[in-house]
């Protein structure tokens, strides 16, 4: 291998955040009970969400657009007003959240940098994800910091055109495998996946990835012996 840059996911890669998300949104349900049963109410969010997508992008603040959108939806605009100000907080709590760095993400940044250029490339809301990152205490460790409006290949290009480097120097570690292995694949770039136990529905694929530059590792740690 021929890398130069190491770029990493940030979102359940290198601090939790996926059971942020589920536990704001088993407490969005919760509020919509008297209209629907929990399982129809995330089904609406999840809906409502992808929807928006185009529009709000990835992040907190769509996702609080989002839930407002579907409490009215699905109350037929009955609601009380007490479900849109609960909806807005638990948005807000979401933004404020600890960082909780994952296990050995810190000691594998420190083995490998100065070795590699190391990135972070990113989806989410800018400030928001500039906040985590420097609660996190990681930024030191980083050469350069994407905010990705999205994780395709186009994205990953003009990161690549940013960083002037060909494809072959780039490695993406990542828990998504739609997001973060099959583009950078797709464009000629290396991939390893490092699952996490939960995954939005939207980050699913089914299919079983085999490529000469892709490598699935169970823990972050994994990584460090194909590349030191
Ligand atoms: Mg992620």
């Amino acid at each position: 291998m021929n890398i130069k840059v190491i770029a990493f996911d940030a979102d359940d890669t290198l601090w939790v955040n996926e059971p942020y998300f589920q536990e704001t949104e088993r407490k969005f349900c919760e509020l919509l009970e008297d209209y629907l049963p929990h399982h129809t109410v995330s089904q609406e969010l999840f809906k409502t969400e992808i929807g928006n997508l185009g529009l709000y992008g990835y992040g907190v603040k769509g996702f609080m657009l989002s839930m407002i959108e579907t409490a009215l939806r699905v109350s037929e605009n009955t609601l009380n007003v007490e479900v849109l100000e609960k909806s807005l907080q638990y948005g807000k709590e979401l933004l404020e959240k600890p960082i909780e760095l994952l296990d050995g993400v810190e000691e594998v940044l420190q083995a490998l940098k100065g070795k590699y250029q190391l990135v972070v490339a990113t989806k989410g809301d800018l400030l928001d994800q500039e906040r985590k990152l420097m609660k996190s205490g990681l930024e030191n460790y980083f050469h350069h910091i994407e905010i990705m409006s999205d994780k395709q290949q186009r994205d990953y290009q003009k990161l690549l055109k940013h960083l002037d480097i060909a494809p072959d120097e780039f490695l993406m570690l990542g828990n998504s495998l739609k997001s973060d292995v099959l583009p950078v694949l797709e464009i000629g770039g290396h991939a390893i996946h490092i699952p996490y136990h939960t995954t939005w529905a939207h980050e699913k694929i089914e299919h079983h990835v085999e490529h000469k530059n892709f490598r699935h590792v169970q823990t972050i740690r994994d990584v460090l012996p194909f590349l030191l």
